[in-house]
């Protein structure tokens, strides 16, 4: 990663950002695909920082010209590069799947320029607008640091702020941990633990209840489902939905690895649990 956002080591430790040439991805994916794969996730840190020709967004045209290739992701991508042409791919292709990670840290632009993110809350909201109009019902999720030296009770409000105007199918939380050798590690004003104890609990209490009724929101609602293993229970399955929701109900082995209808039945904070249409068994 070429970033160096200041509260972390990665750039230290993985080194300068690099990107593998398109056809040797391309080359891969088909040879998945032909083995049966259905889904691809293209991994990096700030994936969509690659630089390959025709960006991510081109790269992800061809993976869907790929046979039986049906679903394609790609984590973790950065604000700052998530360029036109990548959301435009988002409105384009059924096979970008309608989930994005989208990191922001911070809702305050003191703590995000402390951060050295290079965006500012406004900017990140403009852009998940850009995003949305593009693709709908695009599930978000981010990740979140409380805690960073020098934040503000404002600050942290600003943050709040932010997630409840985004809304996030889920999201990751972090207290600030001082990492050895960042710059954020030697700044002053530092967050008592205490402090930032009760601002975790705070963000999480919103981003569970956002996530709660992202999965509610699903009952009722005929999935795709992409089976990948049996379930815990004797003749059940666990899938994904196309927002990376788990996924449970029960179904014959031979759908593993296939994908195919659920009507969603019941929504707990982590997973769905529904009925298989009728149609998706097999004859
Ligand atoms: S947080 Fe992400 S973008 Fe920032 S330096 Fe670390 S890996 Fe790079």
């Amino acid at each position: 990663c070429d970033k160096f956002c200041t509260f972390c080591v990665v750039p230290y430790t993985r080194g300068g950002e690099w990107s593998r040439p398109a056809e040797a991805i391309l080359a891969e994916a088909r040879s998945l695909a032909a083995r049966g794969v259905r889904e691809v996730t293209l991994l990096g840190q700030n994936v969509n920082a690659w630089s390959g020709e025709g960006g991510l967004g081109g790269l992800a045209r061809q993976l869907a010209r790929i046979e039986g290739l049906d679903r394609i992701r790609y984590t973790t991508s950065h604000p700052r590069d998530m360029d036109d042409d990548l959301i435009a791919a988002h409105a384009e292709l059924p096979q970008l799947m309608p989930y994005l990670h989208l990191p922001v840290q911070s809702g305050s632009d003191r703590i995000l320029k402390a951060m050295n993110r290079g965006h500012t809350a406004e900017s990140y909201l403009r852009l998940v607008e850009k995003i949305r109009a593009a693709r709908p019902d695009i599930a978000l999720s981010g990740d979140f640091i409380v805690g960073f030296p020098g934040e503000r009770e404002s600050d942290f409000e600003a943050t709040l702020a932010l997630v409840r105007e985004v809304g996030y199918a889920s999201a990751f939380t972090f207290k600030y941990s001082r990492r050895p050798g960042t710059p954020a590690a030697a700044q002053p004003g530092q967050v008592d633990e205490a402090v930032k104890d009760e601002r975790l609990a705070r963000l999480n209490a919103l981003v569970e209840a956002q996530q709660k009724a992202f999965n509610a929101a699903q009952e009722g609602r005929v999935l795709p489902v992409l089976f990948e293993k049996p379930g815990r229970h004797p003749g059940q399955l666990s899938g994904r939905s196309p927002y990376l929701q788990a996924v449970h109900c029960d179904g014959p082995a031979e759908l593993i690895g296939r994908i195919a209808p659920v009507r969603i039945d019941a929504a707990a904070r982590m997973s769905l649990s529904g009925t298989l249409v009728a149609e998706a068994l097999p004859a």
